[in-house]
């Protein structure tokens, strides 16, 4: 994680590399905001640039040893404290518990949520937290002398999730911190650190990422055209996790609507082969996204019946789903309608309860096929 691969905060960035330039790093700093802000990412790319061992004037050099160990998140002198869950038969849990984890979510997703790290180390409804025996380990690690490093550098995400004693052992180590040792904290909400760790620390207040570079750093990253990425860097309010789920959600729903399409396509003609091709494709499919597929085709059913009986606008579809219902809604009617719905619904109770989703899907085509031959009552 280097400073330019962080959307934005550019003032930030020049911020901190300047306390380098300057010699006065300060050894203990809160980097507060939000997550999709970038708070971890500039702390890792602030560690980095610190630990580079041949340093230019705005980045690290990227091929030192220093720098390739903190790429891989394994320099002896870097280290990491962040919440964690207890599982089931062990007694002594701290982070490094969960060290491999916690490599692979980060160098996969540098902006990653407290939520989305529950979710990689299977929490379940459990809660992360730093516990007491955490503190121990802090103290442990920090009386090392450095192994290659000038400083070592502890990073302590989410420290609002630590228990009060833990809080306390940090507290004395910030206050007479081993020589050479930098503390950054990466937080969510302050108001749950405990105020003599924050009268204690510098605040690096990380602010939503601009508009105009989120637009920029969605195209380059995402290769967005100009108008998706103008679109989603705006709603997603300097967020880049929640554009990221924008990005998700749309091309969800347009893998929806084809599938939509395909499926009535081909349940209408009985293209046989063509159709036990598609339903082997869409069998592959994780059940959540199966599920979410019959809810999106119940949707289009009822807005195309909407349409065929002129009851409204079409102004609830998208351009691509308006210009197939033009035609398509002239094959939904009052005759078939409640028919397609009702076997849409109970293929999605035979997904919920784990089916079989080839036999379920081929099922509801041809339940489709009838259906959607049915003539019109006039
Ligand atoms: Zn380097």
């Amino acid at each position: 994680m280097q400073f330019a691969d962080i959307i934005g905060q550019q003032k930030i960035k020049n911020h901190l590399i300047n306390t380098v330039k300057d010699n006065r790093i300060s050894h203990a700093q809160l980097f507060l905001g939000n997550e999709g802000n970038g708070t971890l990412p500039l702390a890792l790319a602030y560690a980095k640039y610190i630990m580079c061992l041949n340093r230019g004037e705005t980045k690290a050099c990227g091929e030192c040893s220093s720098c390739r160990k903190v790429d891989k998140l394994q320099h002896p002198d870097l280290h990491f404290v962040f919440p964690v869950v207890k599982p089931t038969g062990k007694d002594k849990v701290v982070s490094d518990t969960f060290i491999s984890e916690w490599r692979q979510f980060l160098i996969n997703n540098p902006y990653g949520s407290y939520n989305d790290w529950l979710t990689a180390i299977d929490a379940g409804n459990s809660q992360g937290i730093i516990r007491v025996d955490e503190g121990r380990e802090i103290i442990r690690k920090l009386n090392m002398k450095s192994f290659e490093s000038e400083y070592k550098v502890m990073i302590i995400w989410f420290p609002e999730k630590m228990n009060a004693e833990t809080a306390n052992k940090l507290l004395k180590l910030i206050e007479e911190p081993p020589s050479k040792t930098l503390f950054f904290l990466v937080s969510e909400n302050s108001e749950y650190i405990i105020s003599t760790i924050l009268s204690r620390t510098q605040l690096v207040k990380v602010p939503r990422i601009s508009e105009d570079e989120l637009f920029i750093g969605l195209q380059k990253i995402h290769n967005l055209d100009e108008n998706k990425a103008r679109q989603i860097s705006r709603l997603a309010e300097g967020n880049y996790n929640q554009a990221k789920e924008f990005i998700a959600s749309s091309v969800d729903s347009l893998q929806n609507f084809e599938n939509f399409t395909q499926m009535m396509r081909l349940s209408y003609t009985g293209k046989f082969i063509e159709l036990i091709k598609w339903v082997d494709e869409i069998s592959r499919l994780g059940r959540e996204k199966q599920k979410a597929f019959l809810t999106y085709s119940l949707r289009m059913v009822r807005e195309n019946l909407i349409i065929n009986q002129k009851l409204g606008e079409n102004s609830r579809l998208t351009d691509d789903e308006g210009s197939f219902a033009s035609k398509f809604s002239n094959f939904i009617h009052p005759a078939n309608a409640p028919i397609l719905s009702m076997e849409i619904d109970r293929a999605y109770m035979h997904i919920s309860r784990n089916a079989n989703a080839k036999v379920v899907f081929l099922d509801l085509c041809i339940k489709l096929n009838v259906a959607l031959k049915k003539q019109e009552e006039k």
